[in-house]
């Protein structure tokens, strides 16, 4: 799960972690109240999307201006004004793709006077499986293009969960970002602080980019871009309370309340799998065969008539979905429960595009019987591979 901005600087602040005031608004009027409050005289207009590059980001439409979605402003006028033309307005970043997001709030803060931007992230890096951090003197740009072209700029390492964050940690960052004297001191704080808050949420990513040297001499979090993980939230109401779902696709939402695991992809081809491997294997075998996967779903091991028939219903209101592969593996899960869950779900919805099912497993020979007697159009199938060529085939020939 992931938060805006504003958020992940609230609870980096939890941790004792240096960020500048600010308030979130919805309205430019809010946003003028904001600006007197904070008082100036510099203040930051940020757009809150779950994007990052939006300072480098664009607005669709031409009422926004042709400035990005971080704007510097000198008045509180400014600041409403900047307001007006953002809200509500589409801002396309390198992180949003081409249709962009919809900004429906800004975040308004205290401006710093930057004496140096650095980049500083942590994340679990599941080949030492530990929490590692990626430190580079190259704030503000994309880490990635960093990366690419000046890998020697970027410092990594990962803490040995047994000792946390340890004194040399600090002096090698300090001595990777040229920070001496106090600020060395700062920057061992700032690790440490940063490896407790990560372990304490249970976040999958923390990024902070820039870090910044502040003109009077300290460190400070400018931007900040976490990453919970999504099977540790139980834990953490405060945290599930930050979730913005209009940030998410609607059909991701409607499978998270059936406790399907489904994630939206570009394809022609809906697929409805048990179990996370076998649904892998099956977008595969799709790109195998020439066509794209509209979706990954994983009904999980032992999914009801209801949870089947609630997959079916979000797989077919895609409206790029061409065609549908339900391959399932009875193992739990048995074959006549999917046979039923799939009719009664065509049923329900209809089927406007070809259907290929694939069964196998416990109950196989009732769940194939129950297909057959349904007299709805299905393609029956008997392995994977053949279950592959024969939707890819029907998509094709009505293309
Ligand atoms: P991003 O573009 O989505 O990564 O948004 P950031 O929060 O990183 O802001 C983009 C850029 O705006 C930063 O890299 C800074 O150069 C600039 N910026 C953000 N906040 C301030 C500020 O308080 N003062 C100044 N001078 N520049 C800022
Ligand atoms: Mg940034």
């Amino acid at each position: 799960m992931n938060i805006h901005e504003y958020q992940g600087k609230a609870v980096l602040k939890e941790f004792g972690l240096p960020v500048s005031k600010g308030r979130a608004i919805f309205s430019p009027d809010e946003a003028e109240a904001a600006a007197r409050e904070l008082g100036g005289p510099l203040w930051v207009v940020k757009s809150q999307i779950h994007a990052g590059g939006r300072g480098k980001g664009k607005f669709k439409e031409a009422a926004a201006g042709e400035k990005g979605g971080v704007r510097l402003a000198k008045s509180v006028e400014e600041v409403k004004e900047f307001a007006r033309q953002m809200l509500g307005n589409t801002l396309v970043t390198l992180q949003t793709g081409p249709a962009g997001k919809q900004v429906n709030r800004l975040y308004i803060e205290e401006g710093s006077d930057i004496a140096s931007e650095f980049y500083l992230s942590l994340l679990v890096d599941r080949e030492t499986g530990r929490v590692a951090f990626v430190i580079s003197t190259e704030g503000g740009m994309d880490i990635e293009q960093v990366a690419h072209d000046a890998p020697e700029k970027i410092l990594t390492f990962a803490v040995d969960p047994a000792t946390g964050v340890m004194p040399h940690h600090g002096r090698v960052v300090a001595k990777a970002l040229g920070l001496t004297g106090d600020l060395a001191k700062e920057a061992t704080d700032v690790i440490s602080r940063l490896y407790t808050a990560f372990l304490a949420k249970d976040m999958s990513m923390l990024e902070i980019n820039p870090l910044i040297v502040t003109k009077d001499g300290h460190l400070r979090v400018l931007d900040a871009k976490i990453s919970f993980d999504s099977n540790a939230l139980y834990r953490h109401r405060d945290i599930v309370e930050l979730r913005d779902l209009t940030e998410e696709d609607e059909k991701e939402i409607e499978a998270s309340k059936y406790d399907l695991a489904y994630i939206a992809l570009d394809g022609t081809i809906g697929c409805m799998v048990n179990g996370a491997g076998l649904a892998m294997a099956t977008l595969d075998i799709i790109k195998l065969y020439g066509e794209e996967p509209a979706n990954f779903l994983d009904v999980g091991g032992g999914a009801t008539e209801e949870k089947v028939t609630a997959a079916f219903k979000i797989i077919t209101a895609d409206p790029q979905v061409k065609g549908i592969l339900v391959n399932i593996f009875g193992g739990i899960m048995k074959c006549d429960v999917i046979a039923k869950g799939v009719i009664a779900a065509v049923k329900a919805v209809g089927l406007q595009v070809p259907l290929v099912v694939r069964l196998e497993g416990t109950n196989v020979e009732l769940g194939k019987q129950i297909i057959r007697e349904s007299g709805l159009n299905v393609i029956p199938a008997d392995d994977l591979d053949d279950a592959a060529q024969k939707i890819v085939g029907a998509v094709k020939k009505a293309a």
